[in-house]
């Protein structure tokens, strides 16, 4: 019986031939596992653990139909009979513990990044280096077989559907839309002739797998670009999807080269549903709705008002692939919550990385990182709360050990607390509130307020200690330093010292940007509520525009004078994460936030921040100098056990500060424990 705080997202779905057990999908995600060594064996440990963990239907990342298609030259191709077998591995595991898996034969179009990338007409994407020809009626018939050909060893392989991919930009969403498909003969034009690519492929597909096979359509709903598909005519192309033969319809929206956020942790949650609720009287057949949803209420909420029949989640089975049977249980503070930073996952797979999750660094590394219990139960100890601590202190006691954490703060999280409360950062709490709980469960003695024993006591007391002690900041190192119009980003981030109109800011990376937002945004909790993050953003909630974008998005007023500096000379910003980077600095650019870099820094004295800009002296007469001028260890404790002989480990922030990232501490506290 489904628990009843959530009856619509624990509710099955019986398509006739396939039954689904809730309406909990996975979504598409690449991992990188796709491509590597002796990768669909670590591919099928990673799926199965999402179907153990009670997920419904599962769809795997993109497979390409042909080689023209692939993201990149080595993207992972299923066109052959003998690529079957590995595929099998991975639908065995899912199968024996009662989900469903369906494979997204993804196309790239001129979104593939290689020479040979072909499009409906020769127009090149902003976002990619090479230019697609425009293909022939040749090329267009062969790739519909080649999707149908993919489809048909998808079934033999045992999947039990696929998912055709014709949103977020890729070839078939190029053939349905006016900005990139110019063709002038019956592949282009009106509706129906830029909907008959994506329509011919779903026939195929149903013609050579019959009746019991379930075909997916991921339809671009919100494009976000100019000369985007209108939403006027949405109901018409779902219409005509549905009777082409498609099972269900899932939810795309923006395409990659939209400059709008669509998935980001600033995007507020479920902000997108109500555009999938737009087709849903247009077709019988069943929706999945998608975007920043990680939460079961959120979800269920979706669900009950009717937005669609199913959620798509991807990111959040990175985090925890135990969501569904955490929410059956009546027990989501349990779960691990995706806080959409895309640190590790999708910034990772656009760099070529495997991906894997900030708040879990098992995933895609299930057969690697496996957590046993030890054979000797020790007594740990770690100190420091932060989050290569929390990750250290929970795992070891998964373990067995029996772990003792000591925090001199009031509360758990270190730098986790001040990233909490950056507008748009919220979701970094619901972290806190997961470890938090853990530590419970475990039975972790929690040592809040306590500063760590003496070395000697340490010594003596524990079998390994962990020193996860963090970073401190960089403090500034120029006359009139100690001036009080100086304060460091823990100044306004802890202790909430009030600041003035005009600021500077020193230093531009990651906590530059965050200190720059919190002063755009803090005082206006306006800002994260829905209509008004869609202006802001520029979406058209009235759909009247092509593409769903307004003519101007709506204005912002600057509550303050804020400028950036750094020394080096390239473009402010440019370290922060890949895939959000452009997000903050589009932002802060909307804010009127001036950058400078190339500075060099003089003194501050009751004038303000005297700075040298190439070569030349300037006066910046700013209220406060705030510094966010990266940090150092905060470490005193390794050397002195380490002498003492004592088993002592270091990581996190106090091993190294510099590039310090949340991604990084977790996993190295997750990785020591492993080897206590
Ligand atoms: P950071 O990213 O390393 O940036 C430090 C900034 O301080 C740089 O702009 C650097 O620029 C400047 N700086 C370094 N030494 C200085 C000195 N002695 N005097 C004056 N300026 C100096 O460090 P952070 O901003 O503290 O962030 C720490 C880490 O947290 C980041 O690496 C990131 O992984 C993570 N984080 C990320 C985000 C995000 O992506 N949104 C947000 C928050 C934190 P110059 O050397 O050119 O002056
Ligand atoms: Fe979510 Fe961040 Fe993990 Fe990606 S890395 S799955 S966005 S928590």
């Amino acid at each position: 019986m489904p628990h009843s705080a959530y009856p619509h997202l624990l509710r099955p779905l019986d398509l006739g031939y396939v039954q689904l057990r809730n309406r909990v999908v996975m979504g598409s995600m690449h991992t990188g596992l796709e491509e590597a060594n002796d990768g669909f064996r670590k591919l099928a440990a990673f799926y199965e653990e999402r179907a153990r963990g009670g997920v419904g239907l599962i769809v795997t990342g993109g497979i390409a139909p042909n080689f023209r298609g692939r993201l990149v030259p080595n993207g992972c191709q299923l066109s052959w009979p003998w690529q079957v077998f590995k595929h099998r591995r991975v639908t065995k595991a899912v199968h024996r513990h009662g989900a469903r898996i369906c494979l997204q034969i993804l196309h790239a179009g001129r979104y593939a990044y290689h020479p040979f990338n072909v499009a409906p007409s020769a127009i090149k994407a902003p976002i990619n280096k090479f230019a697609p020809k425009a293909m022939t009626e040749t090329q267009i018939l062969d790739t519909i077989r080649a999707f149908a050909q993919t489809a048909k060893l998808a079934q033999k392989a045992g999947y039990d559907g696929v998912e055709v991919m014709g949103s977020e930009g890729y070839l078939i969403n190029q053939f349905i839309c006016p900005r990139t498909n110019q063709r002038k003969d019956e592949w282009g034009g009106d509706l129906s002739g830029r909907m008959r690519f994506a329509e011919r492929i779903v026939k195929a597909i149903r013609r050579l797998c019959g009746e019991r096979f379930v075909i997916i359509f991921r339809l671009s709903m919100l494009e976000l670009v100019e000369q985007g598909a209108s939403a006027r005519e949405l109901p018409e192309m779902a219409r005509r999807i549905e009777a082409a033969g498609a099972s269900i319809i899932n939810t795309g929206i923006g395409w990659h080269e939209a400059r709008v956020p669509t998935i980001a942790t600033s995007v507020p949650r479920a902000a997108f549903t109500w555009v999938t609720k737009l087709v849903r009287d247009a077709v019988t057949i069943p929706l999945i709705t998608s975007n920043r949803i990680n939460d079961p209420a959120v979800a269920e909420e979706v669900l009950a008002r009717g937005d669609a029949d199913m959620v798509s989640m991807a990111r959040p089975f990175l985090a925890d692939p135990d969501f569904v049977v955490k929410a059956s249980a009546g027990a989501p503070e349990q779960i691990n919550t995706c806080i959409a930073c895309n640190q590790a996952c999708l910034d990772q797979v656009f760099s070529g990385k495997r991906a894997s999750c900030l708040v879990n660094p098992r995933a895609c590394r299930e057969t690697e990182l496996v957590v046993e219990l030890s054979p000797y139960s020790k007594f740990v100890a770690v100190i420091g709360a932060g989050p290569a601590g929390l990750a250290a202190a929970c795992t070891a006691a998964e373990r067995g050990h029996r772990v003792t954490l000591y925090e001199r703060d009031a509360v758990i999280g270190g730098q986790f607390n001040y990233a909490r409360q950056i507008p748009g950062k919220e979701e970094f709490s619901e972290t806190l509130r997961y470890f938090k709980v853990r530590l419970e469960q475990l039975g972790v003695e929690l040592r809040l307020g306590e500063a760590a024993p003496h070395p000697n006591v340490l010594a003596k007391q524990y079998d390994d200690i962990v020193v996860a002690t963090g970073v401190k900041p960089r403090y500034l190192n120029i006359p009139g330093a100690g001036h009080p119009k100086v304060i460091s980003y823990l100044d306004l981030l802890r202790d909430h010292k009030p600041v003035g109109n005009k600021i500077a800011i020193i230093g531009a990376g990651g906590i530059g940007f965050d200190v720059a937002a919190y002063l755009c945004e803090a005082d206006h909790p306006e800002t994260r509520q829905l209509d008004h993050w869609l202006g802001f953003w520029g979406i058209d909630r009235s759909l009247q525009q092509a593409g769903g974008l307004l003519s101007e998005p709506t204005p912002v007023s600057a509550p303050r004078q804020i400028v950036m500096l750094q020394r080096k000379a390239s473009k402010p910003g440019s370290g922060l994460g890949k895939t959000t980077g452009w997000i903050h600095r589009a932002l802060l650019k909307r804010y009127g936030v001036e950058m400078m870099s190339g500075v060099s820094y003089e003194s501050v004295d009751d004038e303000g921040l005297h700075v040298r800009l190439n070569g030349k002296p300037l006066l910046l007469a700013v209220d406060q100098v705030i510094v966010c001028a990266g940090q150092e260890p905060d470490d005193d404790l390794y050397g002195a056990l380490q002498s003492l002989g004592a088993s002592v480990h270091l990581v996190g922030g106090a091993r190294l500060a510099a590039e310090l990232d949340a991604v990084r501490a977790i996993r190295e506290g997750t990785e020591v424990a492993l080897k206590i």
